[in-house]
């Protein structure tokens, strides 16, 4: 069975003084011939990592603006997660690929879920590879269909992409945070649309100084030294050692500064605890280490405290769909510094929004820079967050996905272009992200 998931309600107007007036006039023009269109997404989980993060948001903007829209979770067991973690991984270049076992796992797992469906949707929102087969099994069960890939597919192990090319291919529509992560043979219409954070949400939401700091100061965390943040799970492409390794070096210069790292656990992640306990070990019981996950009671308001209180925010990533962190630290004007790799420089540009790079060593001078000279880090945050508004913002977010709906459904507000029968043009929509 799968399983809908309980939302909170959001109110667009309240996006208001932050989106634009006009922007968000536009919006509501847009979801008007959609009111009431049956929409479903569909995802792996509905805790941890960037895909929940998005659809907590998402869903009930679209509820606000009048589409009857609903978020379910497949049924999968650990066989099936273990399978889609391996896949995930091959996805963004790993060696190793499924096994034919764990690729009919994954079959028969979309199977089950696309029985238990239920029908009569106007467009089915199918989210990255967890769940793809979905279209391709029971296509008869929504009018219009997307695939919304979330992750790097850059450099895919080529035996993987491959096995799954079929099963995304006849999506009508597909996203795509980049024009790299495009696979050759879609036959659909591709949409390059990044994702968006939230800016009024308990991750993202103005934060005094001093209630940032008085809680990490519940952490344990000194707040009157210097602290570099990483907010991620616990996995190898998000690099925890090697931000380990560059506070190393930082730590050689600046002997006062702390490091915090903090992790949620994803349920669709098994091997999450695994590489938490590799990390652990790296730290090798340095108390200025902190490494903190959801088990702690670190939620939404301790991270944006975390992130709000740093000296310097790192996501030193070696492979990144996007990096919502990313954009979460630079809404809160902060120094940031991170992996050249992935949906990182779309939202940072080199030494104007923030550093991006390609080694501990990189990382730590960078950091060390920030740390010796903040002026240089407020300069950099304050160019970040305007960058941010105009381009990493939900309602920017709303708009395209309505767009796309329109498309699915053939239809269009007075005064937009969008039609059914416009040709695949990714530029449109990937203006936003320029
Ligand atoms: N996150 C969180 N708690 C943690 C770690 C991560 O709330 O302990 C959030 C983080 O703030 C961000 C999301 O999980 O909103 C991660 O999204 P991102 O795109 O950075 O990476 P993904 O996990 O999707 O690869």
């Amino acid at each position: 069975m799968l399983q809908p998931v309980t939302l909170g309600s959001k109110t667009l107007a309240d996006y208001t003084h932050i989106f634009g007036r006009d922007q968000i006039a536009e919006i509501r023009e847009l979801a008007e011939p959609l009111k009431g269109a049956r929409v479903a997404h569909i995802s792996a989980t509905a805790f941890g990592g960037g895909v929940a993060e998005i659809l907590y948001t998402l869903v009930p903007l679209m509820k606000d603006v009048g589409i009857d829209v609903e978020w379910q979770i497949i049924y999968g067991r650990e066989e099936f997660f273990h399978a889609t973690k391996l896949m995930h991984n091959a996805l963004q270049g790993a060696p190793e690929d499924l096994t034919r076992e764990q690729w009919d796992t994954w079959r028969r797992y979309n199977e089950m879920n696309a029985k238990e469906l239920p029908d009569g949707w106007d467009v089915a929102v199918v989210h990255d590879p967890q769940p793809a087969a979905l279209h391709g099994l029971v296509p008869e069960k929504a009018r219009g269909w997307v695939w919304r890939c979330h992750i790097d597919l850059s450099t895919p192990n080529p035996a993987t992409i491959d096995e799954l090319l079929p099963y995304i291919r006849d999506y009508p529509q597909t996203l795509f945070h980049m024009e790299q992560y495009v696979p050759a043979g879609l036959k659909g219409r591709v949409n390059v649309v990044p994702p968006a954070i939230d800016p009024l949400a308990p991750k993202n939401m103005a934060l005094s100084p001093d209630d940032a700091s008085y809680v990490c100061g519940q952490f344990g965390i000194d707040v009157d030294r210097p602290l570099m943040v990483q907010v991620s799970r616990f996995d190898p492409w998000k690099d925890p050692l090697g931000v380990i390794d560059a506070y190393k070096l930082v730590k050689e210069e600046r002997p006062d500064v702390q490091l915090a790292l903090v992790g949620s656990m994803a349920s669709d992640d098994p091997e999450g605890w695994d590489y938490y306990n590799a990390t652990v070990a790296h730290a090798d019981g340095d108390p200025d280490i902190f490494i903190l996950n959801n088990f702690n009671n670190v939620g939404s308001i301790e991270v944006n405290a975390f992130q709000s209180h740093a000296d310097v925010v790192i996501q030193k990533s070696i492979r990144e769909g996007f990096g919502l962190t990313v954009s979460e630290a630079l809404w809160k004007s902060k120094a940031f510094v991170g992996g050249d790799v992935g949906g990182i420089p779309l939202q940072v540009e080199q030494g104007v929004t923030g550093y991006l790079v390609r080694s501990p060593e990189q990382c730590a001078a960078r950091c060390a820079d920030i740390l010796q000279d903040p002026a240089l880090g407020k300069a950099l945050g304050r160019r970040g967050k305007a960058h941010v508004r105009k381009h990493f913002l939900t309602p920017r977010y709303l708009r395209d996905y309505l767009k796309i709906f329109s498309e699915q459904l053939g239809v269009s507000a007075p005064g937009t272009a969008a039609t059914s029968s416009s040709q695949p043009d990714s530029s449109s929509l990937a203006e936003g992200a320029a």
